[in-house]
């Protein structure tokens, strides 16, 4: 078992933490069409495209 050899602050903790979510929070692709955030690999909620062609109708 590894052994940690420094005692990690809390403020870097905290401050890798709120990196991590910025990067990998959902809906932070954008859609092609609309240009909205949306989910990646998702239909975008917007306007119903995926893949540059419109999959379900938008509402
Ligand atoms: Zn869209």
């Amino acid at each position: 078992m590894g052994v940690q050899q420094n005692k990690k602050s809390k403020a870097r903790t905290r401050n890798r933490r709120a990196q991590w979510l910025k990067i990998d929070g959902p809906g932070m692709s954008v859609c092609p069409q609309c240009k909205s955030l949306k989910m990646p690999h998702r239909v975008c909620p917007e306007c119903g495209f995926y893949k540059n062609k419109e999959v379900v109708a938008a509402e």
